[in-house]
């Protein structure tokens, strides 16, 4: 069961061949089997579960249903969940329980799609491997010495280890892409603003948006069809209407133009992840795709570009954890500020601190013009870039990551090799741009991703390539061994 894509398990859930609760109650096994050493999971709601799969098998009877309706999902601990802990993998929301659900979890809900539970993750999202997580480090499903990659590495772990069926995560540099890559799944980050980041914990709020973990391009584009939307409490959400993105990857292959950028295949990429890209893009050849050879100007500039950026916004972002009004308060303080300091002090992490001490800098009244203002021009060449290649191309195509996943640890003492994973990930962030990463091969046991980057707008060519791509190749069915703890 477990082994199933949604878009088969929804299936047999409307043919009353297998009901949630056993779907659920399967699910829930073995995520207390299995997860004790991969540590996918923050919170596990076993209660609240097995509730939602009883609503979800009374409809499936009265055949009120959507394509999630029943089907057992986890959610990134990012997103706001009603009376369920929000944690955002931080000791500063550690006690709090969300009022709320954010409009990603409540659209979920309301298309009947089942909550599992709520996944680890990078500290407020701030990492390329899980291993920042006040909960502990998260471990690849396919090699336990390896990261899964971050910070949506709960999420992707527990998909790749079948603990779920789909994962949400959200991407502001590269956060669903690089795990999914690492963990040899299919992760979708969408348009910015295609998906309301209404109740989700705000890290970089012009980059960060919410998207999917799931097995299949089919199967994201179920998620995406639930999730995506104008929303009126985001004022950055999309007004556009939201299509029929199944009818659109079953549609007819249409002969596509894709862009290859010659500055991804650069030094830092290693050779046998190059080689896998290179076999992958002749696959689409052989769908009858044609390739042409693209030069992104200012891509070397993206990963400085985005950590200025998003460090300055997260300084200002996370200024509202104070301990006063919710989350972590410091005992025993003097005075406001101490109150201030010691919450702040205790409440985040090293990674979290290194951020904001950036972040307050580049936004300092004398260093503004230097950092923050050149980045913001920056982001605007690169936006450009591609603009212009998408003048002469549908898709880009690249590699996810430089390489496959790396050791627990190898990256800790380095923050700049850390953020250096992230650099074919990051523009399409910078340029709000739709992209998705899917599985195209193995180094060494280990998967590697292919990246495809779309059009403002454009998850319907996106996801069609790559659902058109998993219908010829196999990577995508490849399970991990994941042992009993
Ligand atoms: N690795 C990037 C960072 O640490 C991206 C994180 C993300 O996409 N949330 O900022």
């Amino acid at each position: 069961m477990h082994e199933a894509t949604i878009a088969h398990l929804s299936e047999k859930l409307r043919d009353h061949k297998i009901s949630s609760k056993e779907l659920t109650t399967h699910f829930l096994a073995r995520i207390s089997r299995l997860d004790a050493k991969l540590n996918s999971f923050i919170t596990i709601t076993e209660r609240e579960a097995l509730a939602q799969a009883e609503v979800a098998d009374a409809r499936l009877k009265k055949g009120d249903t959507t394509p999630l309706t029943g089907i057992p999902i986890a959610h990134k601990d990012i997103f706001c969940t009603e009376g369920v802990k929000t944690s955002c993998g931080s000791l500063m929301l550690d006690n709090f329980i969300s009022p709320y659900d954010a409009t990603v979890t409540a659209r979920l809900k309301s298309a009947g799609a089942v909550m599992l539970g709520k996944t680890n993750m990078d500290e407020f999202a701030m990492g390329s491997s899980n291993e920042t997580s006040y909960y502990g480090l998260v471990r690849n499903p396919w090699n336990y010495e390896k990261v899964p990659g971050g910070s949506s590495g709960g999420s992707a772990a527990a998909v790749a280890a079948r603990l779920a069926s789909g994962a949400t995560g959200t991407d502001t540099g590269g956060s669903i892409r690089q795990p999914a890559a690492l963990t040899g799944i299919t992760g979708l980050k969408p348009t910015y603003g295609r998906i309301s980041r209404y109740g989700m914990v705000a890290f970089a709020s012009s980059l960060d948006q919410a998207g999917t973990l799931t097995k299949t391009a089919e199967d994201a584009a179920l998620m995406l069809q639930a999730m995506a939307g104008f929303d009126e409490r985001d004022s950055t959400a999309l007004q556009e209407t939201v299509p029929d993105y199944l009818k659109a990857i079953n549609g007819p292959w249409q002969k596509i133009n894709i862009g290859i950028p010659s500055n991804f295949f650069d030094d830092g990429l290693d050779e046998e992840n190059a080689e896998l890209v290179r076999k992958a893009v002749t696959v689409f050849e052989k769908l009858g795709a044609s390739i042409k050879e693209i030069h992104l100007e200012n891509l070397h500039l993206s990963v400085p570009t985005y950590y200025v950026v998003a460090s300055a916004e997260a300084s200002s972002n996370l200024s509202r954890f104070d301990g006063v009004r919710f989350g972590h308060r410091a005992k025993e303080a003097k005075d406001l500020t101490e109150l201030y300091m010691k919450t702040r002090g205790e409440g985040f992490g090293p990674e979290v601190k290194r951020r904001i001490l950036t972040g307050t800098y580049v936004l300092s009244a004398g260093y503004y013009d230097a950092y923050y203002l050149q980045a913001q021009k920056v982001r605007q060449l690169i936006s450009q870039d591609f603009a212009r290649a998408f003048d002469d191309v549908d898709i880009i195509v690249g590699p996810t990551t430089p390489t496959p996943a790396f050791n627990i640890g190898q990256k800790t003492e380095d923050p700049i090799q850390m953020y250096l994973n992230d650099i074919y990930t990051i523009g399409a962030n910078l340029a709000g741009l739709p992209a998705l990463s899917i599985p195209c091969g193995f180094v060494e046991n280990l998967p590697v991703g292919l990246q495809l980057i779309g059009p403002h707008l454009g998850e319907e060519v996106l996801l069609k390539a790559g659902h058109y791509y998993q219908k010829e190749t196999d990577w995508h069915k490849q399970v991990p061994p994941v042992h009993e703890d």
